[in-house]
């Protein structure tokens, strides 16, 4: 038998951790690994795998894709890309004379929110001197050295300082919000929900609250949508449950099914900042990612995913709450991303003997497990969770 760990360990930079396990096939809402285990998987690739592992719809698409245009460079357009910046503009409520750019990944389209952000300079009397950006404490925004700045986390930015200027970390509070915000802010960076953080939520009224004072100040409101878009807390995106537009919204994970892609989509006057040759990106758009794109929103309305992940949401709540364990303190998130906050910080045992037991869940930092399944999880894999996580606790 190949020892799949070693070659891993002699191999890859050292920046990844041993790996959990060796995976070498899936499907629906379960992956095998090369010992032939199975496990359920209720992290679905972070929120990635929306439609889980080898839908039909996904692998015809990625199919008849690379055997018709795979790539083309961006001097040329292909349908699929113009069809799915037409359904992002629709989708994200942005509209006419929204715009959209393609990427590959949640930092890249955080790359090109921060240099639109950048463009932001005008103030009201202007001369220029919008130069701040903010972004929350605890928050994550990516790896790359742009989306890095962004990221509230002072671990992870330290040894790679000096970062790009102009950030600042503040408080999620409404009042860090009244604080800060006027005419030398060119940015505000929110996340919705803090997916890396452990599944965090917003105070109530905080986005509405950012929304006016953006809108007030000529702040740009740009929302990272990365890890809770595409449908996976109940709404296409997240802000939807708010009844609020922002100038600004990073898509990636869950967009492609599996495939690597990331989009920036701009709304009313924001669409303007970027202008001819300043941003581009050579796999951004090709043809084979957006086709697959178009090929998971297309199943995401065809089979009622978010209402789906509404409900299935509501239903995971009820399971943890009547397995009435002393370690479990709460359940945060919404939709089909939920945090359960852990009264001693054993989230790594326990995704451990969750394993062990067959199940994949995230210990997201110490004290918080994250669950983020596919969004066609239905009966059938709620209850062998359910039987699961019983038996992980127990095991703890
Ligand atoms: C995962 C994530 C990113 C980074 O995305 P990558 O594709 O890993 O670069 C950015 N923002 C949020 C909110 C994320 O969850």
């Amino acid at each position: 038998m190949t020892n799949w760990e070693e070659r891993f360990g002699a191999s890859m930079m050292r920046t990844l951790a041993p790996p959990l396990a060796v995976l070498v096939r899936g499907y629906g809402c379960w992956v095998w690994d090369d010992k032939g285990n199975r496990y359920l998987d209720f992290l679905a690739g972070i929120a990635v795998n929306s439609l889980g592992h080898a839908h039909p719809a996904v692998v015809a698409a990625v199919s008849e894709q690379v055997g018709t245009l795979a790539h083309v460079s961006n001097y040329f357009a292909t349908p699929p890309e113009i069809e799915l910046a037409e359904r992002l503009k629709q989708i994200t409520g942005a509209g006419d004379p929204g715009r959209v750019f393609f990427c590959n990944s949640g930092a890249e389209a955080n790359e090109a929110a921060f240099k639109l952000a950048r463009r932001n300079r005008q103030n009201a009397r202007g001369d220029g001197s919008r130069t701040r950006i903010l972004a929350l404490h605890n928050s994550f925004h990516g790896r790359t050295m742009g989306s890095m700045a962004l990221t509230g986390k002072p671990q992870m930015r330290e040894p790679f300082e000096p970062m790009p200027g102009g950030v600042e970390h503040i408080d999620s509070t409404i009042e860090a919000l009244e604080r800060e915000l006027d005419e030398t802010v060119a940015a505000l960076f929110v996340e919705p929900v803090k997916g890396e953080a452990g599944v965090v939520d917003l105070p109530d009224g905080y986005l509405e609250r950012a929304r006016d004072l953006c809108t007030r100040h000529g702040v740009l409101l740009i929302i990272d949508e990365v890890q809770t878009g595409i449908g996976r807390t109940g709404a296409w995106f997240a802000y939807q449950h708010y009844g609020i537009l922002p100038d600004a919204v990073t898509i990636a994970k869950g967009l492609g099914g599996g495939v690597p892609i990331g989009a920036l989509v701009t709304f009313g006057a924001a669409s303007e900042l970027l202008t001819r040759g300043q941003h581009g990106s050579t796999f951004g758009g090709n043809p084979l990612v957006t086709a697959t794109a178009n090929a998971v929103l297309d199943a995401i309305e065809e089979e009622n995913l978010i209402a789906n992940a509404t409900a299935r949401g509501e239903q995971l709540r009820e399971i943890i709450a009547r397995l009435h364990s002393p370690l479990i303190t709460e359940v945060r998130g919404r939709g089909l991303l939920l945090g359960i906050g852990l009264a001693e910080p054993v989230a790594l045992a326990l995704s451990a003997a969750a394993l062990e037991a067959g199940l994949i869940i995230n210990a997201a930092n110490e004290s918080s497990i994250r669950l983020a399944p596919p969004l066609i999880v239905g009966d059938g894999e709620l209850e062998e969770f359910e039987r699961r996580l019983a038996q992980a606790l127990a095991a703890l």
